[in-house]
């Protein structure tokens, strides 16, 4: 049944209803509006929908209840690392101390926030074995470019300008290859053995005096443990080209090991998905950028350093790659990573990488007699089926994706990684209990079974859910925003 404040609002409009009461004109004549010229006065009322203030608040807050987040269920999004976000992360980042500091501030005015910032790039500087962190790139995507310009700048300042071309493995996230392209650099894909690591075999060839050099996700985007990276940085730094570590699987190695003892020279890490902070629906987030010793002055400007006597300034190199961002990153999200170190400490940190890594294996060996897994193997943070087991009734990833929505569950990442037809990607984080994980792993236990049993229920599924299965690609690209719209 559809009840009256499921309703678009514009449908519970009526005319002449209002949601305030005030107090009669009494300056009639004088009001401000006297003053605007005939032309630009509005003289008809505007379309608004005419509803109580009531009828308000229960749209919003039932539109609200429709919206899927980590706070209502298990989202085991792969890549994404939607894990808890503590709420003392919130109340540090909506700290009025910190809220109210404007970002053109004069230092010696703001230098908390500045002792923030560079503590929080001590700490990355420590979990990853490199020498220095920018906090200013926005994203991880933000962050790759960062890091592609400083490899690029390392190269001109050597005056070795032949070097265009950078190597993306063909398992790697798309944000590596649109990065490099955005950056002006030529891509160079290198493929996976079967085992879905890099295959060195492949990368050999490609080595020469125009590599700029190479971008490895490890885990990768599989979920598999890159384990020639000693041999990989060995011929890359032979070939004269760096290494750039996409650090959006950090999660996994978390307190194990570190990018730059793995021969790594530029990395970046993504703070909303590893140091936690909300990022459904897209943000926001924050992209830090840290490179080995020797190459810190190409980092973006401006830089916040610490003088002798324990003041914190902004500095800015003439070496730099340049200025990626108005101002110092996304502040909140810096407050909430910070916030999230500190109040796991050093010895917890270290149990988030082995925590993400058992829950993902459980997952995986529960599911696999339902699931075809094309790589078997211990996994790390996340794992990748190739759609179900037995296909032999035509469903596919999508529709199991979708009837999971029914059961209350947002969806696993899907038809991602390329590599395989019908990826299902989960990851489930380390925040999750056994029980939470046993429950999901009956419901794709069911689900594998309706496919069988009954695969109609799960090709026409959603069943549950405000709207339907609805056509994405006319949706992505000709969405209807307005009530107007849908209506016309
Ligand atoms: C999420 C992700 C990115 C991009 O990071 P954004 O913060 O979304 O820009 C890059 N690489 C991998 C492997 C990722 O999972």
């Amino acid at each position: 049944m559809i009840r009256n404040y499921d309703k678009l609002i514009f449908e519970l409009s009526k005319e002449g209803r209002v949601g305030y009461s005030l107090p009669k004109n009494e300056f009639d004549g004088y009001c401000m509006c006297s003053g605007i010229p005939a032309g630009l006065k509005r003289e008809t009322t505007p379309e608004l929908p005419e509803v109580t203030e009531f009828d308000v608040v229960r749209h919003y807050t039932n539109l609200s209840n429709k919206n899927f987040g980590v706070d209502t269920g298990f989202y085991p999004l792969g890549s994404c690392t939607m894990k808890y976000n503590p709420r003392i992360n919130e109340e540090m980042a909506s700290h009025p101390l910190f809220t109210s500091l404007h970002p053109a501030m004069p230092s010696e005015a703001v230098q908390g926030a500045l002792e923030v910032y560079y503590n929080l790039a001590e700490s990355l500087a420590e979990i990853s074995g490199l020498s220095a962190f920018t906090l200013n790139p926005y994203a991880g995507a933000h962050g790759e470019l960062t890091g592609l310009m400083i490899m690029r700048q390392y190269h001109i300042q050597r005056g070795d300008l032949k070097r265009t071309k950078v190597i993306v493995p063909d398992s790697a996230h798309g944000t590596n290859p649109a990065s490099a392209a955005v950056c002006g650099l030529e891509i160079v894909e290198v493929k996976s053995t079967a085992n879905g690591t890099v295959d060195v075999e492949d990368l050999k060839p490609l080595l020469d005096d125009t590599i700029a050099g190479i971008m490895m996700t490890n885990p990768n985007t599989l979920g598999i443990f890159e384990t020639e990276i000693p041999e990989i940085s060995r011929l890359v730094h032979e070939c004269g080209g760096l290494l750039y570590y996409d650090g959006a699987n950090l999660n996994a190695v978390l307190g194990k090991c570190r990018p730059g003892d793995m021969g790594f020279d530029i990395m970046h890490i993504n703070l909303h998905k590893t140091f936690s902070t909300p990022h459904g629906g897209g943000g926001p987030g924050d992209g830090p950028v840290g490179v080995r010793a020797g190459l810190e002055a190409y980092l973006p400007n401006p830089q916040v350093k610490k003088d002798s006597e324990g003041r914190f300034y902004l500095h800015t190199d003439d070496n730099s790659a340049g200025s990626v961002s108005n101002f110092l990153g996304n502040f909140g999200v810096i407050i909430r990573a910070y916030t999230y170190i500190l109040t796991l400490g050093r010895e917890n940190v270290k149990m988030v990488g082995p925590l993400a890594v058992l829950n993902a294996n459980y997952v995986k060996e529960s599911l696999k007699s339902e699931y075809y897994l094309p790589i078997e193997g211990v996994c790390k943070h996340e794992f990748v089926f190739d759609g179900l087991a037995d296909k032999s009734t035509g469903v596919t990833t999508l529709d199991i994706a979708k009837r999971l929505l029914d059961y209350g569950y947002h969806a696993p990442t899907i038809y991602f990684p390329l590599l395989f037809h019908q990826s299902i990607m989960i990851e489930p984080t380390e925040t999750e209990s056994k029980e939470t994980l046993d429950e999901f792993i009956a419901v794709m236990k069911k689900v594998a079974k309706e496919a069988i049993e009954n695969p109609d229920v799960v090709k026409s599924a959603p069943h549950t859910t405000p709207v339907r299965r609805l056509d994405e690609t006319t949706a992505a690209r000709f969405p209807k925003t307005t009530y107007k719209q849908m209506k016309g």
